[in-house]
C-alpha cells in the first residue's frame, strides 16, 4: 500500500535528518557520512557531509556486478538514422571503463571539467559516466547551441577536454558539430582544451593536428582496460549544466554528487514509480536538466532501462513515438507538454491504433500545462497525465503528484499538486510574507534546499547568492523560485509563469537579456527589447523590437542580420518569431522599458495603464507595424517575408 502524502511529507520538512538518513540507504557509499546536514549557513547547506561514493559505481557497476547484468540499461533509438541498439549493464560496464581509461589516458581526472557536446547517442552518456568516475566534472552543452555559446561554456568552465561526435541530425537535417567545435575554440579566452570527436559517418571533418583526438583510436588503444570508480566526497561537484538567467551570462548550475543520487533515487520511487527492470523513457536531451536527472542518472542509478531516443516527436511520422512506445514497452514516460501540443494536432487513431498498455502513467514538465493539452493526452492515453514542476537548479521535482510508493493525490488539472518531499514552499509577497490562498504572488522555498539542488554557480559563489536568496520579514533567508504561483484553500499550487526576465520557449528557458546584447551588439542597433508571448503550440515565443542608428534606411536587411546574429551567438532556438524594427520605446520617464506594454501590443491585448510612459506616440508606432505585419501574414504571400513596417520609419529617427 501506498504510503501517506502527509505524514511523510511533514516528516521531511520537519525532521530532515531522519528523513534523508532513511532516504540515503538506496545508494551505495564508500565510507559512511558523519552527518546528514550540516546548515551553518541555510544557503549552503552540505547534505551527507563526511561521506564518499560515486555516481557511476552506483548507476553501473552495482547492476553490472550485481543482480542484473544482462538486463537492458539503454535501449537506443534514433529515429533520424533508423537506428536501435540495446545495451546491457554488462556492455555498459565495458563502453563506460573503456571511455574512462581513454580519458585518464589524456590526464583527466578528479575536479577537470569536460564539455561534451553530442547528440543523443549512447556515446553521450558512455562520456558523461565516464566522467562521473573519474570524478570529473562534466559540462554538457545541449546540440542546438552555436559556436559562441559553446565558446563561452568551454571558457567558463576552463574545461581540459571537449568530447563532440561529427553531427547531429534534426529532422534529416545534419547539424556540423565538429566544425561548431572548431569555431568556438576559435573564439576561446583559455588555453585551447583537446578534442576528442567520435565519428558517426554522418558529417565531414577535419582534424587539428595536436589538439584533436579520434574517438575510435582512443578506445582501441583502451579495450579491455578498467578503471576503478573515483571516490568523492558527498559534496563534491558531479557536473556543471548552464542555464539561463536574468543577466546576459549563462549560470553554471552545480549540483553536488550523494545529495542528487539519494534525491533521484527517491524520486524514481515515490514520484515516478519506477524501479529495476522498468522501461523508463524521458524524451527530452541530455543537455538539459531532464536530461541528466532522468534520461541518464535516475534510471540507471534504480536499475531500470532507460529510452534514449534520438529525434523528434513527429518525425518521419507522427506516431513514431506511440510506436517506440508500443515496441520497446515502456512503461513510465516524461516529457513537455510542448510535445503533447504537436502531438495533439494530429488524428487520434495516430494513438490509438498501437497498443500502449505497457505504459502506467505520463509525466509532463518543463513549462506550465494547458488544461486542453492536458485533457487532450489524459484523454486519449487513457493514461494519468502528471503535471510536475521543477527547475535546472533543483535537479528534481519541487512540486509534483505521486505515482509511486506514496499514494497519489487528487488531481486537479493545471495544477503541479503538492510540494515534492524536502521542499518547504509557499507563496509570498513583495516583503517576503506568506501571502493567502487565492493571492498571487511569488513562489519560494524555505531553507535549506533538499539534497540534490544547486551548491553554487561554478567560479561565481557570489552571483549564487545574489541571484537566488532574499530574506523575508523577519530577516531569515529563502530561495526565490523567480516564477509567479498561486496556493488554493485545499493547498495545491498553481504556477503562472516566471516573475524574472527569463522566457519558456517550448520547455527551453531562454534569458532574454542574453538576446537583447546579440541585438544590442550589432552597430546599426540603438535599443533593443526582447519579450516573451503566449504561443499556442510552444507555450511562449520570442518577440524582439529594435530601434535602429539615426539614417539606417534598409531595416529588412538588418532584420535578416540580426535574425543571423541570434542563431550564430545562442543557437537556433532563440530565434525570434517576429523583430520588428520601430521608431522608439514605450519607457517610462525614468527611462525603463515598459516590457508588459510590448507584450500587450504583440498579443493583441489592451495595453492598459499608460499614464507612466514618456511618449504615447510610440505605442501607436508599435501598434501600426505590429498590425501591418499581422495584415501581411494573412495575406496571400509567405509569412516569412515582411515589409518590416519600413511605412512606418519615414520620419527621422532620432534615438541617440
Ligand atoms: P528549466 O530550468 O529550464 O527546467 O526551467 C525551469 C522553469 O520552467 C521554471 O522556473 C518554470 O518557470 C518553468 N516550469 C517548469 N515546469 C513547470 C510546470 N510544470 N508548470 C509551470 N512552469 C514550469
Amino acid at each position: 500500500m501506498a504510503m501517506e502524502y502527509s505524514a511523510l511529507y511533514r516528516q521531511s520538512i520537519d525532521d530532515p535528518r531522519s528523513y534523508w538518513l532513511e532516504q540515503s540507504k538506496r545508494i551505495h557509499w564508500f565510507t559512511p557520512f558523519d552527518e546528514v546536514l550540516q546548515d551553518t549557513d541555510p544557503r549552503s547547506p552540505q547534505w551527507f557531509a563526511g561521506g564518499t561514493t560515486n555516481i557511476c559505481y552506483n548507476a553501473v557497476d552495482r547492476h553490472a556486478m550485481g543482480s542484473s547484468p544482462f538486463q537492458p540499461a539503454i535501449i537506443w533509438e534514433s529515429a533520424e538514422t533508423n537506428q536501435r541498439h540495446v545495451y546491457t549493464y554488462t556492455d555498459l560496464y565495458v563502453h563506460v571503463n573503456r571511455v574512462a581509461s581513454a580519458l585518464r589516458r589524456q590526464g583527466i581526472g578528479k575536479g577537470d571539467r569536460v564539455v561534451i557536446y553530442m547528440p543523443m547517442v549512447p556515446e553521450a552518456l558512455f562520456a558523461m559516466l565516464a566522467c562521473a568516475r573519474l570524478g570529473a566534472v562534466h559540462s554538457v552543452v545541449f546540440g542546438g547551441f552555436s559556436a559562441e555559446s559553446l565558446a563561452q561554456r568551454i571558457d567558463d568552465s576552463n574545461a581540459k577536454l571537449v568530447i563532440c561526435a561529427d553531427g547531429g541530425l534534426r529532422k534529416g537535417k545534419l547539424v556540423r558539430l565538429k566544425r561548431i567545435v572548431d569555431r568556438a575554440m576559435e573564439l576561446l579566452h583559455v588555453a585551447s582544451p583537446r578534442v576528442l570527436v567520435f565519428d558517426r559517418g554522418i558529417a565531414g571533418w577535419s582534424a587539428v593536428e595536436g589538439r584533436d583526438l579520434s574517438w575510435a583510436a582512443q578506445m582501441a588503444e583502451s579495450d579491455d582496460e578498467t578503471v576503478d570508480p573515483v571516490p568523492v566526497a558527498s559534496g563534491d561537484p558531479s557536473y556543471i549544466l548552464y542555464t539561463s538567467g536574468t543577466t546576459g551570462r549563462p549560470k553554471g548550475v552545480v549540483r553536488d554528487t550523494g545529495g542528487y543520487m539519494v534525491m533521484l533515487a527517491a524520486t524514481m520511487e515515490q514520484i515516478y514509480g519506477a524501479g529495476p527492470g522498468d522501461v523508463f523513457w524521458a524524451a527530452s536531451d541530455i543537455g538539459w536538466v531532464v536530461g541528466h536527472s532522468y534520461i541518464v542518472y535516475a534510471p540507471l542509478l534504480v536499475g531500470a532501462t532507460t529510452v534514449l531516443y534520438e529525434g523528434t516527436p513527429d518525425y518521419p511520422t507522427a506516431d513514431i513515438w506511440w510506436r517506440l512506445i508500443e515496441r520497446e514497452k515502456v512503461n513510465v514516460m516524461f516529457t513537455a507538454p510542448t510535445a503533447m501540443r504537436l502531438l495533439a494536432k494530429h488524428p487520434v487513431e495516430m494513438v490509438r491504433s498501437h497498443d500502449l498498455s505497457s505504459l502506467r502513467h505520463l509525466f509532463l514538465a518543463g513549462e506550465p500545462l494547458d488544461e486542453t493539452t492536458y485533457e487532450w493526452a489524459r484523454e486519449t492515453l487513457q493514461k494519468p497525465v502528471i503535471d510536475h514542476y521543477w527547475q535546472t537548479e533543483s535537479g528534481a521535482p519541487m512540486l509534483t503528484n505521486f505515482m509511486g510508493t506514496v499514494a497519489t493525490q487528487p488531481f486537479k488539472p493545471g495544477s503541479p499538486t503538492f510540494p515534492a518531499m524536502g521542499w518547504d514552499l509557499d507563496v509570498v509577497g513583495a516583503q517576503g510574507e506568506v501571502v493567502a490562498p487565492g493571492v498571487k504572488g511569488i513562489l519560494r522555498a524555505r531553507l535549506p534546499l533538499p539534497p540534490g539542488s544547486l551548491t553554487t554557480i561554478w567560479g561565481d559563489h557570489a552571483r549564487f547568492v545574489s541571484a537566488y536568496f532574499k530574506q523575508d520579514e523577519k530577516g531569515r533567508w529563502y530561495y526565490d523560485c523567480g516564477d509567479f504561483a498561486e496556493k488554493d484553500a485545499d493547498g495545491y499550487f498553481w504556477v503562472l509563469g516566471r516573475s524574472d526576465e527569463v522566457i519558456n520557449v517550448a520547455g527551453h528557458r531562454l534569458g532574454t537579456r542574453e538576446i537583447e546584447e546579440v541585438l544590442a551588439e550589432h552597430p546599426n542597433v540603438a535599443e533593443a527589447a526582447v519579450i516573451g508571448v503566449a504561443d499556442e503550440l510552444k507555450g511562449q515565443a520570442i518577440v524582439a523590437f529594435v530601434v535602429p542608428r539615426k539614417g539606417v534606411a534598409d531595416t529588412t536587411q538588418l532584420e535578416s542580420e540580426l535574425q543571423g546574429r541570434i542563431r550564430e551567438s545562442i543557437g537556433a532556438i532563440a530565434t525570434p518569431r517576429q523583430l520588428s524594427v520601430v521608431r522608439s520605446l514605450p519607457k517610462t520617464r525614468s527611462g525603463k522599458v515598459l516590457r508588459r506594454v510590448l507584450k500587450a501590443l504583440s498579443e493583441g491585448r489592451a495595453t492598459g495603464d499608460l499614464s507612466t510612459i514618456e511618449d504615447p506616440s510610440t505605442v501607436e508606432n508599435i501598434r501600426d507595424i505590429l498590425a501591418e505585419r499581422r495584415s501581411f501574414a494573412d495575406g496571400p504571400r509567405s509569412a516569412n517575408v515582411h515589409p518590416a513596417g519600413r511605412t512606418h520609419l519615414r520620419e527621422p529617427i532620432d534615438t541617440n
